[in-house]
Parts: C-alpha cells; structure tokens; sequence
C-alpha cells in the first residue's frame, strides 16, 4: 500500500539541486504524494488534512543542510510527524495498580478480543512473569466463553468459569473477588461486543468499567476495517475511559491507516499490535518509529 512513498518522494524532488530552503512551490508534489498515499491506505480524511499541514509547516524554512538532499529532508520530517502522531514511544501497560490489576477489553465482535485476551495473558506470564487470570463475560455467545477456556488451558493460564445464564457484571465482580482470594497479578475481563456500535453494548461495558475498574481498558479494534476503525474508535472512546488501544491484525493487508487514525481520533495509545492468529509470537508492543518506516517503504 504504501510501499513506494519513499520512492515517489525522492522522485518528486529529483529536479530540485543542491542546497536552499524547502518551499511552498517545492514541496507541493511531495504533500500531494503524501496526501494520496495516507488516503489509499485509508487514513481519516481530517487526519490526512491535519498531517500534511504539519509537514507542511516543518518543511516551510527548513534550512537543507549540505549533506543530505532536499528530497533526504522532506522524507526525514514525514518520518518525524508520522512518529509524533503516533506518540512517539511504546506506551506500556500501567500494572501498577493493587493486584489484581484489571484490564478490560472492549471492541466490536470479531475485532479479536478474545484472541488478545489470550495473547495478553501469554505475554504478561512469559515476559513480565506474572500470575494471569482471565475471564470471558460474553454471556450472549457461548461459544466466546468455551473458546477462552480452551485458550486457557492450552497457554495454562487460569481461567474463572462463567456460564451464560449469569449477568455478565456479577461474573467480572466473582471473578475478581477470586483472583484477590488467589493472590493474581492480573485479571484480563474479555467483554462481548457486537457487530455494529450500539447503545446496550456501550451501557455493558460501562457497567463492567464501573464493577471492576479496570487500570487499562483497551479497544480492540481490527486494522483491517479502515474507515470504519475510525467511527468505532470515537464512539468507544466518547463512551468509555479508555486508556489504550490495541491494533489487531495488523499482518494483513497491512493498512498502517488504522494505527494514524484511531490514534489521532481517540489521543490514545496503542499499546500493542496483532500480529497473527497464533496465541504464541501474535503479539507484539506498538512501536511508531517501526510503523513510520513501514509506511514510507
Ligand atoms: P472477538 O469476537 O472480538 O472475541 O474476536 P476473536 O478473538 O474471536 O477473533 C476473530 C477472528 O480474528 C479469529 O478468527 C481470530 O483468529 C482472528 N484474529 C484475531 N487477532 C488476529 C490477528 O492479530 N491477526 C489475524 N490474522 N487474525 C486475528
């Protein structure tokens, strides 16, 4: 998708020489290059809108240095802001709470939640070797509920059981009176979602949040839903605190898209990318300088 930014920019400057400052009329073709690559990849349209007028505005003045071309320039502050967008650095989990530190997954169904749910617990027990408890709340799938315990017991992680017929804000209440009884590090709350945003999904999770209160609430969302990632990010983000998200699938089709807006639209962290359908090696932390080179190609 993006592959050739890199290249087409280095294009467009090819006939400006030597040295002088980047300019209004010498750098038009590039922000339209940039401009036309963050749309196919389907970046919201007043993120695209907003980033070019920074790049703009860094490149304006810019004095070009001798050993780098005005092309080397252009490119280094499109990789700049497209950090700076991001955030900069890999926003680690906040665990700093009393344990059982909770944290709660929301996001449309299918988004991957109950996937991550495992991943997370995985990567908490291997990496930063603490004692992980999950538990599913989705009350309205039973099959939800059944995949995270064979999760469970396939990475030997706890799993609380939780069966369909009981309110999901008593089963997140149980199951963290359990995981203080059994002395856990943390309690990941795997909630249910729906295909579309509405009104009773929103009023659960918000239920949850308020039962349980979660250090890190994070929306899952699928980085192959482009536009739609970004309609889904506000109405969680306007509905819930959130403190983070994580970007699922994001070894598909590789639309970087998603990750620009959904942090430009919610200002929150991504914290963590899905790599795969494998529970093992299908997480990694979210680093922007790794996507910023990853979209310049
Ligand atoms: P939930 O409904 O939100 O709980 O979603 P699931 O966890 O059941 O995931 C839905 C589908 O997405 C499953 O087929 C998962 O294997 C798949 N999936 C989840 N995360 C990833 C990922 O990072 N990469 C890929 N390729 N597939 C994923």
């Amino acid at each position: 998708m993006f592959d050739n930014l890199t290249q087409k920019l280095t294009q467009t400057f090819k006939n400006l020489r030597g040295q002088g400052r980047l300019s209004e009329d010498n750098i038009r073709d590039a922000l339209r290059e940039v401009r036309l690559a963050l749309l196919e990849a389907d970046v919201a349209l007043p993120v695209v809108k907003d980033f070019i007028n920074k790049v703009r505005e860094s490149a304006l003045g810019e004095e070009v240095v001798k050993s780098l071309s005005p092309g080397q320039v252009f490119i280094k502050i499109v990789n700049d802001e497209l950090v700076k967008l991001m955030g900069e650095h890999n926003d680690r989990l906040d665990l700093s709470a009393r344990p059982p530190a909770v944290i709660l997954l929301a996001g449309l169904q299918g988004s991957g939640k109950t996937t991550t749910s495992a991943k997370l617990a995985l990567w908490l027990k291997e990496k930063e070797k603490k004692r992980v408890m999950m538990v599913s709340t989705d009350v309205y799938r039973p099959a939800a509920m059944e995949q995270l315990a064979h999760l469970g017991k396939d990475i030997e992680v706890e799993v609380f059981p939780s069966r369909p017929e009981q309110q999901p804000v008593q089963i997140a209440k149980d199951a963290l009176e359990a995981a203080q009884r059994g002395v856990f590090d943390v309690l990941i709350v795997d909630t249910a979602g729906r295909l579309h945003v509405d009104d009773a999904m929103m009023a659960e999770a918000q239920a949850l949040t308020a039962a349980v209160q979660p250090v890190e609430l994070l929306f899952v969302v699928d980085a192959m839903t482009g536009q739609d990632a970004v309609n889904t990010a506000k109405a969680f983000n306007d509905a819930l605190p959130l403190t983070g998200v994580i970007l699922t699938k994001a070894d598909g089709d590789a639309r970087g898209g998603a990750a620009l807006s959904v942090r430009a639209i919610t200002g929150k962290p991504i914290k963590f990318m899905g790599i795969g359908e494998k529970i093992r090696k299908g997480l990694e932390p979210f680093y922007p300088d790794r996507l910023a080179s990853r979209i310049l190609g």
